[in-house]
């Protein structure tokens, strides 16, 4: 990495932050899922909403109705019905853009894009999630600017404070994240107050690396649950820690 690219990341990393107080007398445990495939629509909103719990849905326009990774992609009804049952639903880019190597002008003729996507389909639009967590100082600035919240993703909870500029995740993936990292961050959120927020892509018996099983994300949604927590929407959550 160049000189300059770790400057930016340097600086996005401890210059732009907007800091979110947290420390509630409940932790919130929110669900995300990136792109977004069909399963994650179906399997995994409905498994959410047997927990009475909505989850966050960041959406490339440039991936409705088409297939990622060998998984099918959410089409229009898919985001329809997720709205009418109560989920939110994000930005991902409309063409699934790496924000840390591509150029600002770029960057922010692919928000339009998929803004409009949005518009012309009369579907509500919250906050941001960075493709692949990647984001250098301009893009987090104009991300910034642009949304109300940034998710990014880097794993772990976040305790004390959060920055509603990048907020940080952990990822939801049957193949890499063992149970006992789910357990030991729901509890220390749970007796901190803090926030934990997972993201993952399809829902599915045999998932891919970056997707979850139905079995995984109901032992998420279980633990969170016995554990006290509210499960939030990402806006939501935000807007909890805030009154
Ligand atoms: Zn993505």
């Amino acid at each position: 990495m160049s000189i300059l690219k770790k400057a930016s990341r340097f600086a996005a990393r401890h210059l732009t932050c907007r800091w979110l107080p947290l420390g509630k007398e409940k932790g919130v445990v929110s669900f995300t899922f990136d792109d977004v495939p069909a399963s994650a629509c179906h399997r995994g909103a409905e498994l959410l909403q047997q927990y009475q719990a909505r989850g966050t849905f960041y959406i490339c326009g440039g991936l409705t109705d088409g297939v990622e990774q060998t998984q099918a992609c959410h089409s229009v009804r898919d985001l329809h019905n997720l709205v009418a049952a109560g989920h939110e639903l994000g930005c991902h880019t409309f063409s699934h853009t790496n924000c840390a190597n591509t150029s600002l002008m770029e960057i922010q003729r692919d928000w339009d894009k998929n803004q409009a996507f949005f518009h012309a389909e009369k579907l509500p639009l919250s906050g941001f999630a960075f493709p692949f967590g990647a984001y250098d100082f301009g893009s987090k600035v104009a991300a910034s600017k642009r949304f109300f919240y940034n998710r990014i993703t880097g794993g772990g909870a976040q305790l004390r404070r959060a920055d509603l500029s990048a907020l940080r995740a952990q990822a939801l993936y049957a193949a890499t994240t063992p149970s006992d990292v789910i357990l030991k961050l729901i509890q220390q959120v749970a007796s901190d107050g803090g926030w934990l927020i997972f993201y993952s892509h399809e829902v599915s018996a045999h998932p891919g690396p970056w997707g979850t099983t139905p079995e995984q994300l109901e032992m998420a949604l279980r633990l969170a649950t016995q554990e006290g927590c509210r499960i939030l929407p990402v806006q939501d959550a935000i807007t909890f820690f805030q009154t």
